[in-house]
């Protein structure tokens, strides 16, 4: 009982994350998601154990000093390559 408690719980904390990472506001001063002065976000901010802004580095534009949010996970030979709309067109 315990042990399924553990597993639901685990999986309210996966839909949490990606409704956060779904629906959040995107800060592009620290490349991360924010509260925005949403209180839903602040509860499940909260929840989560997250500062507000979260940086999250699996969202950002994989060029080294980009902080915004990737359009764009494209596969290559070195692995996938994720950009934001202003590095999209550019090469490796
Ligand atoms: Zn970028």
């Amino acid at each position: 009982m315990a042990c399924e408690t553990a597993r639901i719980n685990e999986e309210l904390r996966q839909v949490l994350v990606d409704l956060c990472y779904l629906t959040a506001s995107w800060n592009i001063d620290v490349g991360g998601l924010e509260i925005d002065h949403m209180p839903a976000f602040e509860h499940a901010f909260q929840i989560l154990g997250w500062d507000n802004p979260h940086i999250c580095k699996d969202l950002q534009c994989d060029v080294p000093s980009c902080k915004h949010r990737w359009v764009s996970n494209k596969a290559t030979a070195n692995g996938h390559r994720k950009r934001c709309w202003d590095h999209v067109e550019e090469d490796e």
